[in-house]
């Protein structure tokens, strides 16, 4: 046996027990007479003696050991003298009488403790020791929980698991497909899923009506903190149900999920709902934050016509108000107008208006405003004195992209969004499709197998950019976490839906001709959902990116710098795949 006991467990109850332990050295302290040594798993440390009493051969090996040698020790567990109170197995120590070195090692890169002095690259190419240490060990076993729960959940519920295929053909679904060359049938090629979509909605119609897989995806996009080439799915989808049936089931998977990995109780209130045009108008963006409220409100009406030609000229002005702000410096407004210059936020300048305690009023447009005027925003926006306003102009969509950034810096700055804290919301009324100015053609919001609501169906041919569609996105604290809708289950609405997406017939009938003749044999209502696991865990973690909540992860040029991928191949596997490379 390699050990009784794991390095988590010993306490003052098992004083007097032999014991058995195999683990990591984290660290030796050798004080002449006595040598301490640190022993580690995934379940703790536990604290090894090497005493006076000690003969010297096993003296000697207690001080030839190195950090992360991996040893095998006998011993007694005896009370501690001086107890630790931060460890778990703080009450006691084990006096070692048997020490075996099971695997020497090499002097780690970078310590591997709770806090590391290793740098981001080094510990991505030595992904294997950073996992060792307990940050990454607990988002582990956090990930390992949020998977268990929801396949509790769901299995409890009667959703089926069941496995689609990764070598799939290529569905444009919005982002790049990752694609693999086919040796069997030189010059094709196979695509990685984005999603098992199709697959999920097959498996309707083949009447398996409660379906689940937690399951990779692979996109091919440009990365962010928050996105990996391949991420992992909660994907669902159920059979005869409407867009109320799907989402009380997943509000109780959430709430069941909450409960199990975090203790968190929402109470009896169902979740909040908000459709998609006041998320926008009222938030900027389709995933509003809601653990504080900052709503923006618009000024058009009010700002325009005094002779600022800034805001004369603006399709839309909108605003919101920092309570309690009004005492910001100009160091701390043009911090702000800075941040919101920034490139990836775009805006042009940032107006404020200032409502002092005393009662007096100052702007940055004092020129053109009256203090009567500023007071009539201040009224429509309900800010008081002490507070600030900060107004943004310009096209309607850009302003409210550069409010929505200022609000959630604002939140942010005023301790507003506090990770303890949680604010589910259900965003609801996707518009069914999403205009492109380049392109000049319509693309599917969702996806193209998502349905239009009924009573929007007449829209379809006069004013599709107005028909909204029967989708939702689970958002939790601005991070949206899941996203799924009602599918059409008609072939000829979806021949109709191919058609605005710009397909030919012959096209549409290339790429999805499965999934539409396979809805001509009995396709039963359906509709489903998928979240995002990796985001899921890393909201259930405190944290902001998915990186730390994946085993291997790949970094930001999306390279595996531990296995050094992607790479490349062998002259022969080319030639075999019928394959040249030109660069
Ligand atoms: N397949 C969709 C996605 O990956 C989710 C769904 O509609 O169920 O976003």
């Amino acid at each position: 046996m390699y050990r009784t006991n794991t390095c988590g467990e010993l306490g003052l109850a098992n004083a007097g027990e032999n014991v058995t332990l195999a683990g990591w050295v984290q660290k030796v302290r050798n004080l002449g007479a006595m040598t301490f040594i640190d022993l580690r798993d995934r379940y703790g440390i536990t604290q090894l003696v090497v005493d006076e009493h000690a003969e010297a051969e096993l003296k000697e090996a207690a001080d030839g050991l190195g950090r992360e040698f991996v040893i095998q020790v006998k011993g007694r567990v005896i009370e501690r003298a001086s107890k630790n109170p931060k460890m778990v197995t703080g009450d006691i120590e084990v006096v070692l009488s048997e020490l075996k070195v099971l695997s020497k090692a090499d002097t780690p890169p970078f310590t591997i403790e709770e806090t590391s002095d290793g740098g981001d690259d080094l510990r991505m190419k030595y992904r294997y020791l950073d996992l060792r240490r307990p940050p990454l060990q607990r988002a582990m076993m956090l990930r390992h929980r949020v998977a268990q729960a929801a396949r509790r959940f769901l299995d409890g519920e009667g959703f089926m698991e069941i496995e689609t295929p990764f070598l799939i053909g290529s569905t444009p679904e919005g982002a790049r497909d990752f694609v693999v060359p086919s040796r069997m049938n030189a010059g094709q090629f196979y695509a990685l899923p984005q999603s098992p979509q199709t697959f999920k909605q097959l498996l309707m119609v083949a009447g398996y009506d409660k379906y689940f897989q937690i399951v990779r995806c692979f996109r091919d996009e440009d990365l962010r903190a928050d996105r990996q080439p391949e991420f992992t799915q909660i994907d669902c989808e159920m059979s005869f149900v409407e867009q109320e049936d799907v989402l009380a089931t997943f509000e109780g998977m959430m709430r069941f999920m909450f409960r199990e990995t975090l203790g968190v109780e929402f109470g009896a209130e169902p979740f909040r709902r908000m459709s998609w045009v006041e998320a926008m108008t009222k938030y900027g963006n389709d995933k509003p934050d809601l653990r504080f409220g900052m709503e923006i409100h618009e000024l058009t009406g009010l700002a325009k016509g005094h002779g600022f030609s800034v805001f004369d000229d603006a399709e839309y002005i909108g605003a919101i108000v920092a309570t309690g702000c009004g005492n910001y410096t100009r160091k701390q407004i043009d911090e702000l107008t800075e941040y919101v210059k920034r490139p990836q936020i775009g805006a042009k300048g940032l107006v404020w208006v200032r409502l002092e305690e005393d009662g007096s009023i100052k702007s940055s447009v004092d020129k053109f405003y009256a203090p009567e005027v500023l007071r009539a925003w201040a009224t429509e926006l309900e800010a008081v004195a002490g507070d600030i306003i900060f107004v943004v102009s310009g096209t309607r969509t850009q302003s409210l992209r550069v409010l929505s950034e200022l609000r959630l810096e604002m939140g942010e700055r005023l301790g507003l969004r506090d990770r303890a804290k949680f604010a589910p919301l259900w965003v609801v009324d996707f518009p069914l499709l999403e205009w492109d100015d380049e392109t000049k053609r319509y693309y599917a919001m969702h996806h193209p197998f998502t349905s239009p609501k009924p009573e929007d169906i007449p829209l379809l041919g006069s004013d599709p950019g107005k028909v909204r569609a029967n989708a939702y996105d689970f958002v939790v604290n601005g991070v949206e976490v899941g996203g799924g809708s009602i599918r059409i289950f008609d072939s000829s609405l979806q021949a109709q839906m191919f058609d605005l997406l710009g397909f030919t017939p012959e096209k549409a009938q290339e790429q999805f001709g499965f999934l539409m003749n396979a809805f001509r044999f009995g396709a039963p209502p359906h509709g489903g959902i998928a979240f995002g696991f990796d985001r899921l865990c890393s909201l259930f973690g405190g944290a902001d990116s998915i990186r730390d909540y994946i085993a291997f992860p790949k970094n930001n040029s999306g390279r595996d710098v531990m296995i050094d991928a992607p790479s490349t191949i062998d002259p022969e596997q080319l030639k075999e795949l019928c394959l040249e490379i030109k660069l």
